[in-house]
């Protein structure tokens, strides 16, 4: 028996197996051009789905999940998706219907937006790109999303190659006045094919980006400790993960830990994704997971879509999608 060997990754809060979690790409428009973007995915050019679909099949999903004492969360990503068209309506849809709403966003929606929906929104994933957004007005949108504790924010702040200094200071400002988490988040050259690469950064940039994670500011820290002794309430479908070893010892671990320490192959386990996860594209294709794995299941628009759907059997040598690392997997153990 080797003790270092995993045989199990888990929910850290167990209430986290009973959330289906949604990650679904609605729209490729987006109002910016970043230059790490690649064209198709903000360039607009594939018409939206049919908001009738879409809510058709929310209402289906969420009813199924119900009916198994499950709660859906769906994720929305774009492009920038607060400029899908409708995205209100469906909003509003999921409000109503009981289920969980997270966005992934570049927060360059007017304030006045965010005020009108903002607390029908659980989860907000603000990404800062300097090159197009305005530092005072993004500061200001995170400032009112964080108000409201039962929301969860986090907070990425795009680290431009040859623009260190700029973004690490606009980290910096971001970071003093907000109380959310933050990322400083290193850009792949070209994040739309298999074989990503990570930009040139400096062993310096790459040093201060690390220590950036443990600087504390004294204003944000009494902030802190208030807002955890009042109780932190934060909506969360998803967070850390347990591994347990051979020995059944058990202990926290994050998706990132899992990638960097070549712990995430998981081929010939039992894994959840179709279960705890689905992914679903620009054109309503759905798959358990970005991973691909067991094919796709069908397309929102399926009048006889399967809901229920099995545990699979992964195929894949690596497991490297942080959405698809966060769901549960089980080593199959073979008697005799
Ligand atoms: S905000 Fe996001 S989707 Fe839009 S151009 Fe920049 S990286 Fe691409
Ligand atoms: S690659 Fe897909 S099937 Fe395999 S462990 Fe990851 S999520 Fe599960």
């Amino acid at each position: 028996m080797n003790k270092n060997n995993i045989i199990s990754i888990d929910h850290l809060n167990p209430k986290n197996k009973d959330v289906l979690a949604v990650n679904w790409l609605l729209t490729n428009l987006c109002n910016y051009r970043c230059s790490y973007c690649s064209e198709e995915i903000h360039d607009g050019s594939i018409t939206p789905l049919e908001i009738e679909k879409i809510l058709n099949f929310c209402t289906n999903l969420i009813q199924n999940a119900k009916s198994k004492n499950k709660e859906v969360f769906f994720e929305f990503n774009g492009g920038e998706v607060t400029y899908f068209p409708k995205i209100e309506r469906l909003i509003d849809h999921i409000y109503d219907n009981g289920a969980k709403v997270g966005v992934i966003t570049n927060g360059s929606r007017p304030l006045k937006w965010w005020q009108s929906i903002g607390h029908k929104i659980d989860s907000v994933l603000l990404s800062f790109h300097l090159e197009f957004a305005n530092l005072d007005k993004f500061i200001e949108v995170i400032k009112f999303l964080e108000k409201d504790s039962n929301r969860k924010v986090h907070l990425n702040v795009m680290i431009i190659p040859g623009r260190f200094e700029e973004c690490y200071k606009a980290a910096v400002k971001i970071k003093k006045q907000s109380l959310a988490s933050i990322s400083l988040q290193r850009l792949l050259e070209n994040h739309t094919t298999e074989n990503d690469t990570l930009y040139p950064y400096t062993d310096e940039e790459k040093r201060r980006m690390i220590e950036f994670k443990t600087k504390r500011y004294l204003k944000r820290s009494v902030k802190k400790v208030i807002s955890y002794v009042l109780g932190d309430k934060a909506y969360e479908a998803r967070g850390k993960m347990l591994k347990t070893l051979e020995d059944k010892s058990s202990k926290p671990v994050s998706t990132d830990e899992l990638v960097t320490s070549g712990q995430s192959r998981f081929k010939n386990w039992e894994c959840m994704a179709g279960v705890e996860n689905l992914a679903i594209d620009w054109h309503g294709n759905i798959t358990r997971g970005q991973c691909g794995v067991g094919g796709m299941l069908g397309n929102i628009k399926d009048e006889d879509l399967n809901l229920d759907i099995k545990p699979i059997i992964c195929n894949r040598d690596f497991c490297y999608c942080g959405f698809d690392l966060l769901c549960t997997k089980n080593k199959i153990t073979i008697e005799g």
